[in-house]
Formats: structure tokens, sequence, C-alpha cells
């Protein structure tokens, strides 16, 4: 598992540090601190399924990373932190040789634009060009249709020897001297350029969630009896397994993972709250397509999977040799319990499935479903604040009878 997690962590940092891939022309990455934030102020796509290009405007020059992942096949162009002044619905059309493309905060400094393309190709330009006459400062890319094999190539070309990763700074203190209380680490899904699901309104999952999980340290605060982190506590894309890192290395007592589900409109429609822990099999066909959607955030923010272990069996087996099983589905039922008075539950409100977040083997650990974007009565709860006082207080509540006997009995397990 560690070597799992260490592998996200290098991965992400050697993306970032533009590892593989083409810098650009006018030298080091800058994060030039100090500077006030760039700006992207449009986006445009040309050309056909043999040749694109890709224009951004921006409000001044800035340094870039551009590099291409492989499964499914990407372009990722990392920059300094920058402000997107975009439509909406920017970056959801196909054109040329580019799928979908998406944007956002990768880290605090920097931002990423992350292009879906539609089968390998090759980063044949990346440069960023100076304002000049009546046109802002541009980052262009080219891009050209390439074969798998041809990729495949000039990534591993492109891969740089081991680079240390940064160390993430940390929110979560270290058990203070003498602070035997459990520690709760709440994980808003999602954030940064990973939006997670949307509503109708434009709503985002990762927003919904921040909102529930800050409210929901609140309350855990307020009671005094645990000390809580939050592997996120603003807009900021956070890996999969960094999550999981998180937990672990502090030695969590529990780890509470929120996010909101969506239906595809021809799915029909579902409500209300449902409670995931982790199985091999899932423990139905909806369950299993959830996992696989949650499960792609590290795709969607352009990490790159491929040289991470498979170790999901071990951990599976070794999870099952470990009581952090009993304990996470205790605490399922404890929260489908204590929901069942606040907020509307799914009809079949306990669940399980292969989420990558739930993988610590020592962290009892669950995943929320507030409820479904996509319909319109949950989003209407999820987007309002006494619902989210209400809901939270309960899953509280859940988190007091969790520990509760233990706590009288031995002394507090952690
Ligand atoms: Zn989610």
């Amino acid at each position: 598992m560690k070597a799992r997690a260490t592998a996200i962590a290098y991965t992400l940092a050697c993306a970032l540090l533009g590892a593989p891939g083409i810098a650009a022309e006018n030298g080091a990455r800058g994060t030039a601190s100090g500077e006030s934030l760039s700006a992207a102020t449009d986006i445009r796509v040309g050309g056909d399924d043999k040749q694109t290009r890709v224009v951004v405007d921006l409000s001044r020059k800035i340094d870039i990373a551009a590099f291409t992942l492989a499964d499914p096949y990407r372009v990722v162009v990392d920059l300094p932190q920058t402000t997107f002044k975009l439509a909406a619905n920017a970056g959801e059309q196909p054109r040329g040789l580019v799928k979908a493309f998406r944007y956002g905060l990768i880290m605090q400094g920097g931002s990423r634009i992350v292009l879906d393309t539609k089968g390998p190709v090759r980063l044949e330009k990346a440069f960023v060009l100076d304002a000049a006459e009546n046109q802002p400062a541009r980052l262009v890319l080219d891009l050209v249709a390439t074969d798998r094999n041809s990729f495949m190539r000039n990534i591993a070309l492109a891969n740089r020897p081991a680079q240390a990763a940064p160390a993430r700074p940390s929110e979560a203190p270290a058990k203070v001297d003498g602070d035997v209380r459990p520690l709760v680490v709440i994980d808003p899904g999602h954030g940064g350029i990973d939006n997670g699901t949307k509503g109708a309104g434009g709503e985002l999952e990762k927003d919904i969630v921040l909102a529930f999980a800050l409210t929901l340290r609140e309350k855990l605060e307020a009671s005094g009896k645990y000390r809580v982190a939050m592997t996120r506590a603003e807009d900021e894309f956070i890996a999969l397994g960094e999550r999981v890192r998180f937990a672990r290395s502090r030695s969590a007592a529990l780890f509470i993972s929120i996010h909101a589900d969506a239906l595809p409109k021809r799915e029909g429609q579902a409500e209300g709250a449902t409670v995931y822990t982790l199985s091999e099999n899932a423990s139905d066909v909806e369950a299993a397509r959830l996992a696989e959607t949650e499960n792609k955030a590290d795709v969607i923010a352009g990490v790159d999977l491929t040289a991470e272990p498979d170790d999901v069996a071990n951990i599976l087996v070794d999870l099952a040799q470990r009581e952090t099983k009993t304990f996470s589905v205790q605490f399922a039922r404890t929260v489908v319990d204590e929901l069942k008075s606040a907020a509307r539950l799914h009809k079949h409100p306990l669940k399980s499935a292969g989420f990558k977040v739930l993988l610590a083997p020592d962290v009892p650990s669950v995943l929320v479903e507030l409820g479904y974007m996509s319909t319109k009565d949950d989003l209407k709860q999820l987007t309002s604040a006494s619902w989210r006082a209400r809901t939270a207080q309960a899953l509280a509540q859940a988190v007091d009878i969790y520990f509760t006997p233990r706590v009288a009995g031995a002394g507090g397990r952690n």
C-alpha cells in the first residue's frame, strides 16, 4: 500500500515537474510568486482528425510544460496558477483530435489543462507567444495523429529518472502530545480540475461535498471528542492514493469520504443517500458503476497511473485478515440508522464496491453518497444549508455511537 501511494505521489510530482514532456522554450517553469495570477480568457480548437491546433488566449506570457499520457490518451498542459474565464460548457464539444477538455487547479500555485484525445497523438509543438499587435499572449499546441506504438515510444523516451516528490503541506496536525482523542479524517471528493458530477443548474459535486464536509467538521469539533483532519479544505485536486495515504500516515481512527451521485438521463431516477464500504465484488450493478466513476478522478486530473503497482488484490486479502472491514461495516450501519431521521435514504442504503479511496487496510473507511445531483428534489436538499446542518449532525451522531462503546471499554481505538 505504501508503495502504491508513493508511486501515485511520485507520478503526480513528475507530471507537475513536467516529466515526461516538452518544456516551453522560454526556460524554467515559473510560479512567479508575488505576481498577479494569469488568466485564460478563451480556448479554441481547430483542425481535423489528422492535425489539430489548440490555442489558449492568456492575459500574459507564462511558462508551460506539456506532455502526453496513455490509457486513456490525454495531453496535459501544466501552467502556473491561472484563472479560467471561460464559458461554463467550454471543453464539452469534440473537435478535430480533441474529444473534450477540462481545466483547473491541480495544486497550490499550479493549474492544468487536460485534453482527452480521440486516439494516440504526437505533441508536435507546445509554445507560448508574446502579446503582439492586437493579439493577446497565446499558448499554442499542435497535435498530430499517430499510431499507438509511436505514441508509447515517445512516452518512454520522454521519461526521466526519478525525482523526489515534493512534500504535501500537512494541514492535519500530527498527534499532539497527550491527545488520545481519535482522529477522524473527512474526505470531500474531487476538487480543483476534477469537478465530479454536475447538477442541472451547473452546481458542482466538488463544491457541494466540500460545504458538507466543512459543516461536519464543525459538528465533530464542537463535541470536543475528536481530532478532525480534512484531506482538502479548499478547491484543490488530491489524488485518490494521496487521500488514503493521508489517513494512514496519521493513524486515523475513521475515514469518511463524502460524495454526491448522479445518474445518466437514460438510467432513470434514483434518490436518497447511500453508504458504501469496500468490497472486491460490488453489491449490485449500480454500485459497480459508481465505483468505476469515482475511481476515475486521477484519470480526469491527468495523473499517470501506468507506474502504479497493481496491488489491489493484495490489499483486499490483507483487509480480509483485519478487523478493519468489520468496523467499516459497523460504522456504515450506524450512519444509515442515524441518517434515517435526518435525510432521505436510497431504497438500498447500504452497499459495497471497489472504491480506491477506501483501500486503507488499517483505517475503517466509508464513502457516503449524500444524494443524487441528477434528481431535482435531492439537488434542492444538497444545496440547502438547513439540510446540510441536519444531515451533518446525524453523521456526527453516528460517529459518537461508533466510538462510544470502545471509548468506555478499552480506552479508545486509535
Ligand atoms: Zn464523487
